[in-house]
């Protein structure tokens, strides 16, 4: 005799299904932001949210809605992914990116890459077609060329902005989160994470990293548990900040863990993390988070963070401040 679990099904056609996206917890100051640049990352920030959502809605993965979402701001000048990633200190992009499914565990990065178009689709041919987790630097371009990615010029990434800011401080020791330095700039790293119809969460997180890094620095942002993580069991996590200080603070390992084991909710437990002891280490900035339930939360204390969030139940907002 065949038992039909009504309690699963009841569970599957109810569930909330929802994405969350940022472009990045260093926004303009509200007093550098003119109203043209804010319809225009507001736009970028809901073509991207769309994309995503439109694949949910059709009932696709989890995995590809983040892809999509990511791959979308990756090719936005807006933010620091992809086309218009910052400089480091040697005039080079150097980009990082991660993606992970929540349901089975599978995760995938690539760090200390030039020229790749969109860093999220290698990091997530290297979760699929690889028997790795992460690959850097040559061994990654010569993955990306295996898997027929193109390598484009470094004009393709090249925004006058971002220049700008390098100028401004090359030739000295500090990398920035431009908006620390510079009350004009941004860290616009770029991230999703998704709920599906079934339940399944993942999260991707992209970056050109911070202006003037240090030629092969590696940030949290390609790390699994610093600037990205998922799993069922808990939710799925994007950072956005200053990388050092969300390495040492395991930043989306230490939401997931107070979810698993002190039982907070999505919401209480990224705002312990990004309001508490993220600060308390001396780091700055934010991150997206969607649970199984489809509930999401995003949390930043810096003055702003490029956002947005969709669900099933109407909800549909982009905003950038707080
Ligand atoms: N977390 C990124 C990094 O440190 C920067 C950002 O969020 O914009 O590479």
């Amino acid at each position: 005799m065949q038992f039909v679990n009504f309690d699963r099904i009841y569970i599957h056609t109810m569930n909330t299904f929802s994405i969350a996206i940022h472009g990045g917890a260093g926004t303009l100051v509200k007093g550098m932001m003119t109203p043209e640049k804010e319809v225009a990352y507001k736009e970028a920030l809901q073509v991207a949210l769309d994309s995503g959502y439109s694949i949910l809605e059709k009932g696709g993965n989890a995995v590809d809605a983040v892809e999509i979402a990511v791959k979308v701001l990756e090719d936005s000048p807006l933010f620091n992914a992809g086309k218009g990633a910052v400089f480091t200190a040697i005039e080079t992009h150097e980009m990082d990116a991660s993606i992970m499914d929540g349901k089975t565990l599978e995760a995938g990065a690539v760090s200390l890459i030039t020229g790749i178009k969109n860093p999220v689709s290698l990091a997530r041919d290297v979760m699929e077609k690889s028997e790795h987790v992460f690959l850097a630097g040559e061994g990654a371009m010569q993955f990306a060329k295996v898997n027929n990615f193109n390598v484009e010029n470094p004009d393709y990434f090249y925004d006058e902005l971002r220049h700008q800011q390098w100028i401004s401080i090359k030739d000295t020791d500090k990398f920035q989160l431009d908006h620390t330095e510079k009350k004009d700039s941004k860290f616009g790293t770029v991230g999703a994470v998704a709920c599906d119809k079934n339940g399944n969460i993942a999260a991707a997180t992209s970056t050109g990293g911070m202006t003037n890094k240090r030629y092969g620095r590696v940030g949290d942002s390609p790390m699994i548990g610093a600037g990205n993580y998922a799993n069922n069991k808990t939710c799925a996590i994007s950072c956005t900040g200053s990388g050092e200080f969300f390495i040492r603070g395991v930043v989306a390992y230490d939401v997931s863990c107070l979810m698993e084991y002190k039982g907070l909710s999505v919401k209480e437990a990224a705002n312990e993390v990004i309001q508490k002891r993220i600060l308390e280490i001396g780091g700055d900035g934010g991150l997206i988070a969607v649970d199984t339930q489809g509930n999401i939360a995003l949390p930043f204390n810096t003055e702003g963070m490029y956002r947005g969030s969709k669900n099933s139940k109407g909800l549909n907002e982009v905003s950038i401040y707080g």
